[in-house]
């Protein structure tokens, strides 16, 4: 939840702290960064580690056969799932295959056969459908952004250079966007620091939500 933050002194004007945002291009969340050397709004695009599978499977389960031992426990099962009096229990053994679920997930799927299984049957696990996962790509590295132009206009977010490689950065050792400091870049305001500005009082504003 960011926080936002004015100088009673000046026009600066900044927010820190961390948001979720709209998940796309391989990120999912936001965090808000100020410079304390000059005041400068900055942020980190937080990448997600995990995109997700290529595309999500979806799979139908059916009892394919319950051998004559089995058949007891077997029907126990199907009158605890479906809630089938023994009768109907009956029907659906002499109705093989029965489908028992559908659109399961493939871990859904082995959950719900398993009970089955354990009984003496078999049941069957078929792919029925598969559909893209929309956010599906290469994992992405941390983006560091700046506001080009001061408060109260603010201007545009650009793009600034990472130091190092990693996907993950290293706030400590990265330059202010404006001033060029290095380490002076926070996620948290420490309440009683005056305005990088001017000097004045720094107020919170309150947080906010996404
Ligand atoms: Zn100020
Ligand atoms: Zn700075």
């Amino acid at each position: 939840m960011p926080t936002k933050y004015v100088c009673l002194g000046c026009p600066l004007t900044f927010e820190v702290g961390w948001f979720h945002h709209i998940f796309r291009n391989g990120y999912a969340s936001k965090t808000l960064l100020v410079c304390v050397s000059c005041g400068t709004q900055h942020a980190v695009e937080n990448a997600v580690s995990d995109r997700g599978p290529e595309s999500f499977q979806y799979f139908t389960a059916y009892l394919t056969a319950a051998p004559p031992a089995a058949r007891v426990q077997v029907m126990v099962c199907l009158r605890h799932h479906f809630r089938l009096d023994l009768a109907g229990a009956r029907e659906a053994l002499k109705a093989l295959p029965y489908r028992i679920g559908s659109d399961l997930s493939r871990e859904g799927a082995e959950a719900l056969a398993a009970p089955y299984r354990a009984a003496g049957a078999t049941v069957e696990i078929v792919l029925i459908r598969e559909s893209p996962n929309p956010e599906y790509g290469p994992v992405q590295s941390d983006r560091l952004l700046v506001r080009d132009a001061p408060p109260p206009d603010g201007g545009l977010w650009r793009e600034l250079a990472v130091a190092g490689a990693n996907a993950s950065l290293d706030l400590e050792r990265q330059a202010c966007g404006n001033c060029r400091k290095t380490g002076v870049l926070v996620s948290e305001w420490t309440d009683g620091r005056s305005c990088p500005a001017c000097g004045g009082v720094i107020q919170g504003q309150g947080t906010w939500m996404t």
